[in-house]
């Protein structure tokens, strides 16, 4: 039950059981998507503390005044960040890896049903991650928590992106909470490792085109990537979070606490509709704490939120979290 224990306290008087149906990350079925937005807005519409003036546009000297003083801020991403590195988001039209989209083959069942085609997929997405690099979003990020540190103040990112480019970037406290592309977990003795090798395997060297005509390479499970642990052998998937399963329980924990003592949230790259961490930002500003989303478009929870900067966030962030006048450290 741990693991449901921010859909407690949401605004919206949905039990658990119904809370965990919407549950479900960026990988989620349109249809989901559309519910779930549907139910942010009814609920966002709903007079309650965090409701806001709608400021299209922000001005910048008034964030940055509330950013001098934060002590601890939150900054939640998303997909936006990462595409700006030009890593795909793997949505809509150009969603596709061969004839699937991301719901068929990040569950469960396409994994054990055939488990070479869904290393495949997760082969080709390794390798194209390891040519692209942090963006300025990415830097601006990591750089103001190493700053921030030295004055007793901290930064969490909570990432909705499983590549790991806020680590590459220098970012030290990532909350992954969907998993990384670059961990595996045993499917036989749960445990979890870091791998960046690539390839992963060799039966997987070459393999894993995106080319809709291309055939399964059909590759035996004893050749896919194996746990190393002695005596196991199991077969080993990637540690992400696929559509059905449930947040990983600590991660939710250390997140909620993150959002408990924050004094100043972020919001960047990420739609707002996606559950959970749709219901992190509008749970910080119920608390009175500002929010601010750094976003291509608006977004159904932005009139709600005290700032919002339009545009690319390798363009917006930095100059947001640059060194302030009041920093001497
Ligand atoms: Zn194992």
């Amino acid at each position: 039950m741990e693991a449901f224990t921010l859909f407690h306290r949401s605004r919206s008087g949905r039990t658990c059981g119904e809370m965990t149906m919407m549950v479900l990350r960026r990988f989620m079925s349109g249809s989901l998507i559309s519910r779930c937005g549907r139910g942010m807005r009814s609920e966002l519409a709903q007079p309650g503390p965090y409701m806001k003036t709608a400021r299209p546009q922000s001005d910048m000297a008034e964030f940055r005044k509330v950013f001098s003083k934060a002590k601890h801020i939150v900054v939640i991403t998303g997909a936006g960040v990462s595409a700006e590195s030009g890593v795909p988001t793997f949505r809509g039209a150009a969603g596709y890896w061969r004839k699937w989209q991301a719901q068929n083959l990040a569950t469960p069942e396409a994994f054990f049903r055939n488990p070479s085609r869904v290393w495949e997929y997760y082969h080709y997405r390794r390798e194209l991650v390891l040519t692209k690099s942090p963006n300025a979003a990415h830097v601006a990020l990591a750089e103001c928590e190493a700053r921030l540190s030295r004055q007793g103040r901290s930064l969490v990112v909570i990432s909705q992106s499983v590549d790991e480019l806020h680590s590459r970037a220098g970012s030290q406290h990532v909350l992954e909470i969907h998993g990384s592309l670059f961990k595996t977990r045993c499917v036989r003795c749960g445990d979890v490792v870091v791998n960046h090798r690539s390839p992963i395997c060799a039966a997987l060297e070459g393999k894993g085109t995106p080319d809709p005509n291309a055939d399964d390479a059909n590759i035996p499970a004893e050749l896919l990537p194996r746990c190393e642990k002695s005596t196991c052998n199991g077969l080993l998937r990637p540690n992400v979070v696929w559509f059905g399963e449930t947040l990983n329980s600590d991660i939710l924990t250390q997140v909620e606490k993150e959002l408990d003592i924050c004094d100043l949230c972020l919001l960047v790259g990420t739609s707002s509709i996606v559950y959970p961490a749709a219901m992190f930002a509008p749970q910080v500003a119920a608390r009175g704490v500002p929010v601010a989303e750094f976003n291509l478009r608006t977004t159904p929870a932005t009139s709600h939120f005290k700032f919002h900067f339009l545009g690319h966030c390798g363009t917006t962030l930095p100059p947001a979290l640059q060194r302030h006048e009041s920093e001497v450290i």
